[in-house]
């Protein structure tokens, strides 16, 4: 069983479903990522590494995420701090924003749960992922930690995979997220950048001028999303490019990337060549992004994924 450990946040989820009333789920970047992993590949051990809190909400959150059949045994609990919120707003235009309130919140104690006895277990993984948004939320005095265990874990044979997300709000300026993110792209063995993430904080808008750019890292496997345009990816030197059947109703493309980030590293730790990882990763966020949330109902995932 491959035994796979994903580092970051999930915050409550409130949307608006009309006469006032809200909806409440629980979404972030790397849980929708753990959640479609399992949900693709059911016989990996898909392990979460956050905090919550002590909070009765916090339970509805860990319960939510065994429901996934995400492990839990690596969630940790902080003593003052209760999980981040997110609320969705959709304006006259159907544009949707998004506002936060996750400053304070329990996930971003994590580094203080890094024991002995929990590196160890990370030690044991198969692969462990994580996200730019993981780094944002860990506090920039404890980053350290961090690294240092990023470090134990490359010298221990893990695998490491890292999607930049860049996210220009959770960063003082852009110097710091390109300072923690090469420190990332030089630890990881596969990088899933979109290209808005790097056109954004590079000025890249072409996966040759990624490429080149990634090219000083040592990355061995980098797979560029481009949303309904191609995918890109380069593996020790071998290029494919992989077109992209565009969805015509587009109803939310909340958790695209995230979506085709699950599936496609657990088609990879199975063992399935990058072009048809990439397939099998495209045609589930292609299903996702037919649904509004950040998860989509089973069913429609599972028909996808197994048709
Ligand atoms: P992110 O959500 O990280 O910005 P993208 O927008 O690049 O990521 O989307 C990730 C993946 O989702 C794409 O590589 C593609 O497989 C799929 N996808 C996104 N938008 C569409 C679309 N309009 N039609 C079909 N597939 C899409």
């Amino acid at each position: 069983m491959k035994n796979v450990y994903i580092l970051g946040e999930c915050m409550v989820e409130l949307s608006r479903t009309g006469d006032g009333l809200l909806k409440q789920s629980y979404a972030g970047d790397v849980y929708n990522t753990a959640v479609y992993l399992k949900r693709a590949f059911d016989d990996f051990n898909v392990n979460f590494f956050t905090a919550v809190g002590e909070d009765s909400l916090s339970d509805d959150m860990v319960a939510a995420f065994a429901a996934e059949g995400i492990n839990t045994d690596m969630v940790q609990r902080s003593k003052d701090k209760a999980p981040g919120l997110y609320m969705i707003s959709v304006d006259s235009e159907g544009e949707r924003s998004f506002s936060y309130w996750r400053s304070d919140s329990a996930a971003r104690q994590i580094m203080q749960f890094v024991s002995a006895e929990n590196v160890g277990y990370l030690c044991m993984g198969d692969l462990f992922f994580f996200s730019g948004i993981s780094l944002a939320v860990i506090s920039p005095n404890e980053r350290d930690i961090f690294w240092q265990l990023l470090r134990k874990l490359k010298d221990s044979g893990v695998r490491i995979a890292f999607d930049p997300n860049y996210r220009a709000r959770m960063w003082e300026d852009k110097t710091e997220a390109k300072i923690q993110f090469e420190r990332a792209f030089r630890l990881s063995d596969m990088v899933l950048p979109g290209i808005d993430d790097l056109s954004q904080l590079y000025g890249f808008t072409e996966f040759n001028k990624i490429q080149d750019f990634c090219s000083a890292f040592g990355i061995e496997e980098l797979v560029v999303k481009n949303g309904p345009d191609s995918v890109c990816c380069i593996r020790e030197g071998e290029f494919h490019e992989v077109a992209i059947t565009p969805v015509e109703q587009v109803v939310d493309t909340t958790s695209a990337g995230d979506s085709f980030n699950g599936v496609y590293l657990g088609a990879r730790m199975s063992g399935i060549a990058v072009v048809d990882a990439v397939k099998l990763a495209a045609a589930a966020a292609g299903e996702v992004i037919q649904h509004p949330g950040a998860i989509a109902p089973k069913d429609a995932f599972e028909q996808t994924i197994r048709p």
